[in-house]
């Protein structure tokens, strides 16, 4: 936080982890996860009613995380810093549960969509959308995937008919849509000019069909919706819906950044202290050079998700950043997403049979650990949007590789990788198929940026293992491959100081 401007939050983000780590924050996010909420339809007279019953517990981590801003910090107060604060807040609070952080980002996010695209609703919404009180404040959902199109929101078939005064009349279904209880939804849905984007408030014509039986996030209810003339009103312009929630979905995509590190950092602690406190073959495991190696390949894992999610989250505040923001924010997800899902499986792994079982919390870890790569582009769409931007927006590779740049000469590994890197690159659209390589380019773009970070700022050990094992070729293809020769011992210390 001090390193990316964010040291006036230091306060609020201690009391937030305090708070994030006591027993009573993580029992409500254990009950939370058991009692999954249930989608409750009719009346009993037959009137639609569309309701949640969510347990209290979720009203709790919910309310935590709207009292503390995590949804409308830099909003509220666009101080220099104030989204790397809010980032720490978030990445804290995400440790207690993942789901309740899928509202609180989506709210985030959906007002620089509002103030770009429709400042009228945005003068009426964001106060509500940005209170940080609980019970008068409002939620903000997205609606855009269909069964037949997801990532081709393009192939969307909701309908959108004006009807006068600036209103439409929504027609159609939405395949995802998670929070049903958020009180205005940003919604695609074709318009006599083409693909638009709205805002749909909560209520009559939004017929929540029922909510989803997911692999993970099992505390935050998402649905399938039905509009059946919904009202509307345009968020941009008509024809112009999907650079209109593009703005939400860059901000909801740091959030998976965020997301994917939070999953990675809670693992790395949960793996290191059962290994400190668990003996095997006459040691306690943490002393054993095999499971050093993992926890230690572990823990430079994330820290270099971490560092990389607080650049990122850097780069929102501030507006010379922009360039740098899109492209590194599509690299850095794609990559940490991606790593997220193995890392909890070999966290879990740590803890032997006890992380197969859920009082470890390991389980819900590895349940929600792929959410973040799918949600918001896909592994390969994320990858695939890396391309696009390199083509479409020239000046984001430049400004990434500048910022790679900046420890050029601290690490020959590292430079190495840079200038393989620099040649290799633009290669890509020399010859051959570019979308068939597209994920080993953003692959080595990500762990550039993730070295040069750790070189400039990490301890030694630290930025020498990642350099090693993940520049050098030193490192293998699973966890716990680190070459000899690095300090294991000093990157679990760091990690968890004893
Ligand atoms: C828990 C959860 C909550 C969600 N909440 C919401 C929500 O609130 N609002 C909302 O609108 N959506 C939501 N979604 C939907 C989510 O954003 C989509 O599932 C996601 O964007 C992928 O779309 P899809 O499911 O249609 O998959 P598809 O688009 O069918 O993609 C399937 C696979 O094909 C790959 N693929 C797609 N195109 C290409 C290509 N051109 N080349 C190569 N590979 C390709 C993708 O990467 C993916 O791996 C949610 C999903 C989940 C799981």
């Amino acid at each position: 936080m001090h390193r990316e401007g964010g040291a006036w939050g230091v306060d609020r983000a201690r009391e937030a982890g305090a708070v994030a780590g006591s027993v009573e924050a993580l029992e409500h996010g254990r009950r939370a996860e058991r009692n999954v909420p249930l989608l409750r339809t009719h009346d009993r007279y037959g009137n639609r009613i569309d309701q949640v019953e969510l347990d209290p517990s979720w009203h709790w981590l919910l309310r935590g995380a709207v009292e503390r801003e995590i949804h409308s910090l830099p909003w509220l107060d666009p101080h220099p810093g104030a989204h790397v604060v809010r980032a720490a807040l978030f990445m804290l609070w995400g440790n207690v549960n993942a789901g309740v952080m899928c509202p609180v980002s989506m709210t985030y996010a959906a007002v620089p969509a509002l103030r770009d695209g429709a400042p009228d609703l945005a003068a009426e919404w964001e106060p509500c959308l940005t209170a940080p009180d609980y019970d008068t404040g409002a939620l903000a959902g997205m609606a855009m995937t269909e069964k037949q199109g997801g990532s081709d929101v393009r192939a969307n078939i909701t309908r959108a008919d004006p009807v006068g005064d600036g209103l439409y009349e929504v027609h159609g279904h939405k395949w995802f849509c998670s929070y049903p209880p958020c009180d205005v939804f940003l919604v695609l849905a074709q318009a006599p000019a083409g693909l638009s984007c709205f805002l749909v408030e909560r209520g009559s014509g939004m017929e929540f069909q029922r909510l989803k039986d997911k692999l993970g996030t099992r505390s935050l209810p998402s649905s399938e919706v039905e509009f059946r003339g919904a009202r509307g009103r345009l968020v941009g312009e008509e024809g112009r819906g999907v650079p209109a929630i593009i703005r939400m979905v860059n901000h909801t995509r740091l959030d998976c950044l965020l997301g994917g590190a939070t999953g990675m950092r809670r693992g790395t602690v949960e793996a290191i202290h059962h290994a400190r406190h668990r003996s095997a073959f006459g040691a306690l495991l943490v002393d054993q050079p095999a499971m050093r190696n993992v926890l230690a390949d572990l823990a430079i894992e994330s820290e270099a998700a971490t560092i990389a999610a607080l650049r990122v989250a850097r780069a929102y505040d501030d507006p010379s950043d922009a360039a740098f923001r899109r492209f590194a924010t599509a690299v850095m997800k794609y990559w940490v997403c991606k790593r997220a899902a193995a890392h909890a499986a070999e966290a879990l792994e740590c803890l032997g049979g006890n992380g197969f079982v859920e009082e470890s919390v390991m389980p819900l870890l590895y349940r929600d650990a792929p959410l973040n790569s799918i949600w918001e582009g896909s592994g390969n769409v994320a990858a695939l949007d890396v391309l696009r931007a390199m083509v479409k927006e020239p000046e984001g590779l430049p400004a990434f590789l500048e910022e790679c740049g900046l420890a050029a000469g601290a690490d020959a590994r590292l430079d190495a990788h840079l200038e393989r890197m620099r040649a290799s690159v633009g290669d890509v659209f020399a010859g051959g198929d570019p979308q068939f390589e597209a994920r080993r380019v953003v692959e080595d773009l990500a762990v550039a940026l993730q070295g040069s970070l750790l070189v400039r700022s990490a301890p030694a050990a630290v930025a020498d293992a990642f350099c090693a094992a993940r520049l050098d070729g030193g490192g293998g293809r699973v966890y716990g491959t680190l070459p000899a020769g690095v300090d294991a011992g000093a990157i679990v210390d760091r990690a968890l100081p004893a």
